[in-house]
């Protein structure tokens, strides 16, 4: 099947992309709510596209020939610049009861040009108890031309009461060549490099891509992944993941101070900071907001860069337990073949399975907010077997 238009980029996903455009058709058909649904959840593991996926269908809906990708009514609708689609995406780790509210409010009001009032939230899963209990209405009997698009990693993932409410599309993990030819066709990525990219990245093209462009991208990489044969002594362990949240800590605030400054600046202007006058008694609190949710969000993303290098070092473990099993299986690290096979001679399968375990939990620990020095000195030890 050749997808065009806004499904271009959707690679590996033609289940998806088929009843996404099967909903299209109705809608713009008349539209009745048997076959147009109102609340949709999709759902596929980080990278797979799945807000992508939204975003396609949100524009898909909007435009009068179902999707070109070409037109005003297209690129406004991904852009998140379309009127009437409102693209939720946080930074911070809670979408909480007011977030919530805003958007009911929002999703009750007709489409000012379009000819649905799209809502697509980026990541539902992060939709507290609370705020599930402001949506369910809503996305239970939404507006006549109202349309929700949640997203999520799994459908477990999101509350209960509102996910029973969505019709589930689940998307899969797009296979490796299909990655690479998307690298190549839409990047301008040589082959080599975009198979490569595409193996290493292990089904999540958001990585691939950065692999594929990005030098710096592909030595941290290669940095992690000679962090196992270093560690040799308490010292080296520790040293180890010192260097590892400082890295990551540097790549937050890298991130986010241009973006930090832009919005303190837009703030502080619209507050009336910068005229003369009378300021909103609660101007002071809404700056300190927004510096705890700038906070939140540093701590975020160095969160997701430690999650990065933990995806890594699975992989080279994985690897390892490949070689210990025979599987045959080709190997994710092919250029780190010999520190695999070493390792995979020197030590029994049972240790590697333990540290394949240690990296979860390891997981489990930054996502339930254990300091993250603490959570990989711990890691380290377990991986030089000596925790
Ligand atoms: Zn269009």
């Amino acid at each position: 099947m050749t997808t065009t238009g806004v499904w271009t980029d959707l690679i590996g996903q033609d289940r998806v992309v088929e009843t996404l455009q099967r909903a299209v058709g109705a809608a713009a058909a008349g539209g009745n709510r048997h076959a147009m649904t109102h609340a949709w959840l999709l759902t596929g593991p980080p990278g797979s596209g799945r807000s992508n996926a939204a975003r396609a269908f949100a524009a898909a809906l909007q435009c009068p020939a179902g999707g070109c990708g070409e037109c005003n009514t297209c690129t406004t609708a991904l852009s998140g610049a379309h009127p009437d689609v409102t693209l939720v995406r946080t930074e911070a780790l809670s979408i909480g009861v007011d977030e919530v509210r805003e958007l009911v409010r929002r999703a009750a009001m007709s489409p000012t040009l379009g000819r649905y009032q799209v809502l697509v939230v980026e990541d539902a899963d992060r939709i507290t108890e609370r705020g599930a209990d402001a949506l369910l209405k809503s996305v239970e009997e939404p507006a006549p031309r109202t349309v929700w698009l949640l997203c999520a990693p799994t459908a477990d993932d999101v509350v209960v009461t509102i996910r029973s409410r969505c019709r589930l599309v689940e998307l899969s993990t797009p296979s490796t060549s299909a990655i690479a030819e998307l690298l190549q066709r839409r990047d301008g990525v040589e082959p080599e490099l975009a198979r490569f990219a595409a193996r290493v990245a292990q089904g999540h093209i958001g990585r691939a891509r950065a692999l594929a462009r990005n030098e710096a991208v592909r030595e941290r990489r290669q940095d992690i992944l000679r962090l196992p044969g270093r560690l040799t002594s308490l010292g080296a362990c520790l040293k180890a993941a010192a260097s590892l949240v400082d890295a990551a800590g540097e790549e937050a605030s890298q991130l986010t101070a241009d973006l930090d400054a832009r919005e303190k600046a837009e703030l502080s202007e619209a507050l009336g900071f910068t005229t003369k006058g009378a300021r909103p008694r609660n101007a002071q609190a809404a700056l300190r907001d927004l510096e705890d949710q700038q906070k939140a969000r540093v701590k975020r993303i160095q969160r997701d860069a430690l999650d990065r290098v933990l995806t890594e070092l699975t992989s080279f473990y994985r690897d390892v337990l490949t070689v210990q099993t025979g599987a045959g299986a080709p190997l994710i690290n092919a250029e780190f073949a010999e520190a695999i096979g070493r390792l995979a001679h020197e030590t029994p399968p049972e240790a590697t399975v333990v540290k394949l375990d240690a990296i979860l939990a390891c997981r489990t620990a930054l996502e339930t907010n254990v300091a993250p020095l603490l959570a990989m000195e711990s890691l380290m030890l377990s991986l030089a077997g000596i925790g």
